[in-house]
């Protein structure tokens, strides 16, 4: 049996053999599991136990955000063979569903996701993955960037929601590793500029290195002044909100231009107030986020182009055996880390 890393319960994870259900089918490939993210729900999982309906009720394997290597597949596979380099899509639609045939698999209400209880995560040598959600890797994206590729999606996702035209200004409110993405995201979608708001300076500094980025402290300055000097009162064209952050949420409109749009992408714990009438006295379009779908070609493509590079984002690379001390430093939520690795024996 492998060694998985284990989330026994809650705050007690372990190194151990777990059974896992493992059967291939003839549209499934088996992937040698190499570089996994640690992600912020994965450390949720970790120190809360739940995230709102999903509770941790039986030893759970983590990870979602994953790259590795194709080692066996099913009888009906095409466009992918053994000793493929890939990525995965962490969701499992049913394929039949409403939802699914509907193209927003993302949030079909029968998706079984990676890591999300009782489904079993990817820190775990081997996966049985269906290959229809297993992307080859271009020979220039290592298997690190493969790994970011997931929350990378995230990012993706926003910023199709947001329909940015050529030029637009954008701006995204919290600095965590998912506005990174959704700025990056943002950018190589056509925004001119994109501001990017929060309070931690080490978080800016990191995002602020890239070409394009502008950042704001709000501990400085609200970031609605800032967006109104930056655009001579007008307002951001796009305002993605990635803090989950209550008074950042009620804030919101002050952010945007007459006739803008507003993607949520963050995830507040409770329900919070949000201002109507500010959003109709602008006659803001509102957007939501949920995980991603159909993004994952388009993602890699960008990699791939070196119009997007996360390599910067990846803070630490460690060894599986240390996958423990891994996740209690991602616990830590240091400011200079975005993301967390973890790599397992080639
Ligand atoms: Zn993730």
């Amino acid at each position: 049996m492998p060694t998985s890393l284990v989330l026994e319960r809650k705050g007690e994870l372990s190194l151990r053999d777990l059974p896992l259900e493992q059967r291939m089918g003839p549209a499934d490939v088996r992937i040698a599991v190499r570089t996994v993210g640690i992600c912020g729900s994965d450390v949720h999982y970790y120190t809360h136990g739940k995230i709102g309906p999903f509770v941790v009720n039986a030893p759970m394997v983590l990870g979602h955000e994953a790259a590795g290597t194709v080692v066996e597949v099913g009888a009906e596979v095409r466009h992918l063979k053994p000793g493929d380099r890939v990525c995965m899509e962490p969701g499992i639609p049913n394929p039949a569903s409403r939802a699914a045939k509907m193209g927003i698999y993302n949030v079909d209400p029968d998706v079984t996701f990676w890591a999300t209880p009782p489904v079993h995560g990817c820190l775990t040598p081997h996966v049985v993955h269906p290959a229809a959600y297993t992307y080859r890797l271009p020979d220039n994206v290592s298997f690190a960037e493969g790994a970011m590729v997931e929350p990378f999606a995230i990012g993706m996702q926003a910023a199709l929601r947001a329909r940015i035209q050529p030029g637009d200004v954008g701006m995204v409110v919290g600095a965590g590793p998912i506005g990174m993405m959704t700025a990056l995201a943002a950018l190589a979608g056509g925004c001119a500029r994109v501001y990017v708001a929060d309070l931690a300076q080490p978080k800016l500094d990191i995002i602020g290195a890239y070409p394009g980025i502008e950042t704001i402290n709000i501990r400085g300055i609200p970031a609605a002044d800032a967006i109104a000097e930056a655009t001579g009162g007008w307002g951001a064209d796009v305002v993605f909100e990635c803090s989950g952050a209550a008074p950042a949420i009620l804030g919101l409109p002050k952010l945007a231009r007459p006739g803008g749009a507003v993607v949520l992408v963050g995830m507040p714990v409770d329900p919070v107030p949000v201002d109507i009438v500010g959003l109709q006295a602008k006659e803001l379009r509102l957007e939501t986020v949920f995980r991603y779908a159909n993004v994952y070609d388009r993602a890699i493509a960008l990699i791939a182009s070196g119009k997007v590079d996360l390599k910067p984002l990846i803070s630490l690379t460690v060894p599986f055996a240390d996958s423990i001390a891994a996740f209690d430093r991602a616990a830590e939520g240091r400011e200079t880390d975005v993301k967390i690795q973890i790599e397992l024996p080639a």
